[in-house]
């Protein structure tokens, strides 16, 4: 078979500074791309819109500050640094860059089917189980300047 067009894929990783600049937010593979070895470029592209739309909607809707927009850039940049180091183990572990993570490679695969959790890779979003605290500090205050202007819908 003739595969037509080949060419050689170089797995890195790189993200802006920031993701928030002004009234323009960068998400998804505009903000960061990441090796396709750590399956974690369009979750991530997901995890940031989720990071994202409440708070847009919540500023716009006069229910917090704009500021509230900054926690966004933040975690996720966050969340790019984890998934960043899991794809560069994911791409040591697809492309051996040595002996030593061949051997490596071989045990893991050799225990891989009485050990199935070796196989079972976590594409769920890191910034939401490890740092959580910006997002649930700003959804109370939003919460309490909600109540502060309609108190009868408490
Ligand atoms: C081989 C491969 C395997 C992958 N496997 C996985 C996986 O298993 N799991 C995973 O999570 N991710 C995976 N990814 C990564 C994932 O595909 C990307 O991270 C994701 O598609 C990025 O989505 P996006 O919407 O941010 O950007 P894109 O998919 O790049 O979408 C951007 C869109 O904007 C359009 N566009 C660009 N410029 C303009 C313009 N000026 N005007 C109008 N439109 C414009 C483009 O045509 C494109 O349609 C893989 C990627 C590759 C290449």
């Amino acid at each position: 078979m003739d595969p037509g067009l080949t060419s050689i894929y170089r797995a890195g990783a790189l993200t802006l500074d920031a993701y928030r600049y002004g009234r323009v937010c960068f998400a998804g593979n505009a903000a960061h791309t990441l090796p396709i070895f750590g399956v974690r470029g369009l979750n991530s592209g997901f995890d940031d819109a989720d990071n994202l739309a409440w708070k847009l909607a919540y500023v716009v809707a006069g229910h917090a500050p704009a500021a509230l927009l900054d926690t966004y850039s933040d975690e996720r940049l966050h969340a790019f640094h984890l998934n960043a180091e899991g794809a560069r183990r994911s791409t040591e572990f697809m492309s051996p860059p040595s002996r030593g993570f061949d051997l490596f490679r071989e045990a893991a695969l050799s225990l891989a089917q009485e050990h199935r959790a070796i196989c079972q890779p976590d594409q769920s979003a890191p910034d939401r189980r490890l740092s959580p605290t910006p997002t649930r500090r700003f959804r109370a205050l939003a919460q309490s300047s909600r109540r502060a202007r309609n108190p009868a819908r408490r």
